[in-house]
């Protein structure tokens, strides 16, 4: 470490969970814009602001993490994103659903807590099974769009105090469950503590979270953005768990968000349920991959750097060749990658979304316009370069029809791959 870098860790936040000074860098993305600021084009002509995306590792608990430089307010107010706008992602919650019902036994009596329940795409199956439900979600006009539809939903942020104020309502729940969520509590201690006590005695929570290690394996720093504020492996979720009295008692491995865990805790004095051998494999999956050593960590920005130039000499190429790219898809983490790669119009044109919100609109920091899928078909690209690279089949097969103009898919991430 040179003497500077030193003095800039005096001015790093300290670990968000168990306040150890953060010394080691896991890659540091410069300067970008909050991923979901999309601009108008009255805003164009104006300043942006671009914040660090630096991501450092604890020595002492192992938590991958960004610094809070935008409060949680300000992210949710008005979010952009609703999630029942992917097809796979609905299917998932769904069969989530079903699996849990059975498994837990869950009816009538019962109660499911889901912590950013967001528009209630999964609080709905539970709905539909007669299985009581409450929602929690930060964003007023998507808790709007549940509420709307008859799923019970509160517009909170969920932390101590407030399940201390449920807990007074009677609120014990059998299932409290928060996926995506994880990441996005800058007061980790005060969500986990919450999660705590609201759980019903002989209760089970279970939470997903995309996985560090395949971030890692799979070059996925583009899922790095200033309001994913943790990246968790399982042995850091573990040490947090533990703190706040819940044992991971099983884990289950996922395809979504590039590969994620979904971790199974009860509370740890219900010890009738052992930890599985699932949990123990996952752990020595981790330890076999390096993650409890600061050179694994430390590794991984020049990976980064390496996958940034093999997308700059496709795009570069692409466009010496006379060949016009569009994008496909305007998610968080196009905008990571376009920002930290440096791409503008003259190597990506535009990018379309099926979220009508965004068009119109322009991507922050690269000002890329994003258009309807329509515009699409109008340009008759030779390359689609799809951003939310894991719903590449599921986007590929809805855009099937780019052949006939002998078009071609491209995804970013783990490496350029066209087919
Ligand atoms: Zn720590």
């Amino acid at each position: 470490m040179t003497e500077i870098e030193s003095k800039a860790d005096v001015f790093a936040a300290p670990c968000r969970f168990c306040g150890a000074t953060l010394h080691t860098t896991m890659v540091d993305l410069g300067m970008s814009p909050l991923c979901e600021s999309f601009l108008t084009a009255e805003q164009l002509n104006g300043p942006e602001v671009f914040l660090p995306l630096h991501v450092r590792v604890c020595d002492s608990c192992l938590l991958a993490q960004v610094q809070e430089y935008v409060s949680p307010e300000e992210i949710f107010d008005e979010y952009a994103y609703f999630s029942s706008y992917s097809t796979a992602w609905l299917d998932h919650a769904k069969r989530y659903a079903a699996t849990m019902t059975e498994r837990l036994g869950l009816g009538a009596d019962s109660l499911v807590v889901e912590l950013a329940s967001n528009d209630g795409y999964l609080l709905r199956w539970f709905v539909e099974r007669g299985v009581p439900v409450l929602g929690i979600e930060p964003a007023a006009n998507v808790a709007q769009v549940a509420i709307d539809a008859g799923i019970p939903t509160r517009v909170e942020f969920f932390g101590r105090d407030y399940a201390r104020a449920l807990a007074a309502e009677g609120v014990q729940a059998d299932l409290v469950l928060g996926n995506n969520v994880l990441a996005q509590v800058p007061d980790l201690n005060s969500f986990v503590a919450g999660i705590t006590t609201v759980l019903a005695p002989g209760g089970t929570v279970t939470i997903e979270f995309p996985h560090l290690q395949r971030l890692m394996a799979e070059n996925q720093f583009d899922t790095i953005y200033h309001e994913h504020f943790s990246y968790f492996s399982l042995l850091a979720t573990e040490r947090i768990f533990a703190a706040h009295g819940l044992t991971v008692f099983d884990v289950d491995e996922l395809w979504t968000h590039g590969g994620s865990l979904r971790v199974h805790a009860r509370h740890e004095a219900d010890t009738g349920r052992p930890v599985t051998e699932a949990v123990d494999r996952v752990r020595a999956g981790e330890m076999a991959a390096g993650l409890d050593r600061m050179e694994t960590y430390e590794r991984f920005g020049a990976q980064v750097e390496a996958t940034k130039r093999r997308i700059l000499t496709f795009l570069i190429e692409a466009r010496d060749a006379g060949k016009r790219v569009v994008g496909y898809g305007a998610p968080g983490k196009g905008n990571t990658l376009l920002n930290y790669c440096g791409v503008r119009t003259d190597l990506l044109e535009f990018t379309v979304d099926r979220n009508p919100y965004k068009h119109g609109r322009f991507l922050p920091g690269t000002h890329i316009p994003v258009h309807p899928p329509e515009a699409l078909d109008a340009a008759r690209p030779d390359y689609v370069l799809i951003l939310p690279w894991n719903l590449r089949e599921e986007i590929s097969a809805q855009l099937a029809h780019v052949r006939e103009w002998g078009g071609r898919f491209v995804v970013p991430i783990p490496e350029i791959d066209v087919w």
